[in-house]
């Protein structure tokens, strides 16, 4: 007789497993399958080795540069890799076996195996000894993810182009390096492995970086790369990849109307993302997906088959672990019955670059097309007490506002500790805060965030330590 449970969420990462704690905190019985490793793709090989990377690397150049001037000096700062590796895996190893325990602690049971969808609230599960066992769900929770797309390797002679996976744990630090790609994963990369003393080249289809962030930022942001010696080609179209006679890969790409010949130790491909909920069975219930293949949902996390939801990666972008857990939440807040739903107006996202980038709402040109009438503040880090005695001048906050109200509709900032910076954003968009409310918020000093007080004090023509503009 098949296994009778409430709800059954499939997949254990940031989308599935607080979906699961959260229904379990419902009063459900629920089962969790996951068939690769708890904690999913963030936990694993995405948001924390990443930014694990992102730490040392930044620390181990800091050491180089910015803690001279402070007067620091390091003789030959060395990486070892093999301890930066397993001190990054340790970090891994103690978020999946705490959120391990929350699942336990929640009374979730978990099975490792892969589910697929079978008929009308059945689901097959077959475990890692192929055993096949089917269970009934009164709801079921879709959480699977979606796939690193393989880049496509045009003319490519099969040289090892290294999967965005592999490049978190490479032993060694190559002397080049070839990012392929311009989505945030690959300007992390870029950035990591430049700061490690690579020579990395950054190869982008798009015209412009982050576009679809603000063109400002990515302006101001390559700028920045280059800086630290990153070359930035945009606009590109790779002609082909091959290992050359001294063993090197050489990558032909046509950019400013001319092929060029660029080479490199190792090629790492970041070229997104796609769907990957094709062998889950969603056709056998006639659950619906867009045209990219990803799951359609309505702002309660329901797909267009009643008792079944998806959250996270497999219903599309934007690819972000805390939307997923959100979505998460909301569906198993939908399914006992609480009036939750998604309105993602204040979502941030962030870039881990450096200066790292954070933004929240909507952008200036964003806000035009809705029909607002707008009014923008800016103020720089150059202007801030504790950015300079962190010697991390560079950036700015950008406020957008309505003129007239001055309802906040977005802010983009690039700067230090934009990723801690843009928490303070969210929340006044969260609760439709106006340009008064933060430029009337006392701030303490010296901080960082006086920056976005400054550039909202801008919006009203009332700041102090940056120069308003006239209006
Ligand atoms: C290098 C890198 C850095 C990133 N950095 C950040 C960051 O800084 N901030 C951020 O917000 N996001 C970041 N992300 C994105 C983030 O990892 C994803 O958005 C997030 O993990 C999506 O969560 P999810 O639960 O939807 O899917 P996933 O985390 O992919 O989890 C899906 C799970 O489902 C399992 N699964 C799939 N099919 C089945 C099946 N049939 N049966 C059972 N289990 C199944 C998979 O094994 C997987 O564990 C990064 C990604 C990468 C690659």
């Amino acid at each position: 007789m098949a296994r009778e449970i409430d709800v059954l969420v499939i997949g254990g990462g940031p989308g599935g497993y607080p979906a699961a704690i959260r229904s379990a905190q419902l009063g459900k019985d629920v089962l969790l399958v996951e068939k690769e490793n708890i904690g999913g793709e963030c936990l694993n090989w995405g948001c924390i080795p990443s930014k694990a990377l992102v730490s040392a690397s930044g620390l181990y150049h800091k050491i180089a540069h910015e803690a001279k001037e402070m007067g620091i000096e390091v003789e030959n700062a060395t990486l070892d890799t093999k301890k930066l590796h397993s001190w990054k895996d340790g970090i891994q190893k103690k978020l999946v076996g705490g959120v391990k325990q929350l699942l336990k602690a929640n009374k979730v049971d978990v099975i490792m195996g892969s589910a697929r969808l079978v008929e009308t609230q059945e689901v097959e599960i077959t475990s890692g000894d192929e055993e096949t066992q089917i269970v009934k769900a009164k709801d079921i929770i879709i959480a699977t993810g979606a796939a690193l797309r393989t880049f496509e390797r045009r003319g490519s002679d099969r040289i090892n182009i290294l999967s965005v996976r592999d490049a978190l744990k490479m032993e060694e630090i190559p002397d080049s390096l070839v990012v392929l790609g311009d989505g945030y994963v690959a300007l992390e990369l870029a950035t990591i492995y430049s700061k490690f003393g690579s020579k990395v080249t950054l190869i982008g289809e798009r015209k412009v970086l982050l576009q679809e962030i603000d063109p400002q930022l990515g302006r101001f942001l390559k700028r920045s790369m280059e800086k630290l010696g990153i070359d930035v080609v945009m606009g590109a179209v790779i002609q082909d990849m091959k290992t050359g006679e001294n063993g090197k890969a050489t990558v032909h790409v046509r950019f400013d109307g001319e092929i060029h010949k660029i080479e490199a130790t190792q090629i790492v491909a970041s070229d997104g993302k796609e769907a990957s909920s094709d062998d889950i069975g969603l056709e056998n219930l006639g659950i619906e997906t867009d045209n990219h293949g990803f799951i359609s949902i309505n702002n309660k996390q329901q797909t267009n088959v009643p008792h079944y939801y998806a959250v996270g990666d497999c219903t599309g972008p934007p690819f972000l672990a805390h939307r997923a857990t959100k979505q998460g939440v909301i569906a198993a807040e939908v399914i006992a019955g609480e009036e939750s739903e998604a309105d993602f107006r204040a979502m941030p996202g962030v870039v881990f670059t450096d200066p790292e980038i954070a933004y929240a709402g909507m952008t200036e040109e964003e806000a035009r097309e809705e029909g607002y009438e707008v009014v923008t503040g800016r103020a720089p880090f150059s202007a801030s007490g504790r950015a300079m005695t962190e010697a991390e001048t560079d950036g700015f906050v950008k406020v957008v506002a309505e003129e007239g109200t001055g309802v906040i509709l977005g802010v983009q900032i690039i700067g230090p500790d934009a990723s801690d910076l843009i928490s303070e954003v969210s929340l006044a968009l969260e609760m439709g805060a106006v340009a008064e409310d933060l430029a009337f918020t006392v701030h303490p000093h010296p901080t960082l965030p006086e920056m976005i007080m400054e550039a909202v004090g801008s919006v009203r023509g009332e700041a102090i330590h940056v120069m308003n503009r006239k209006r």
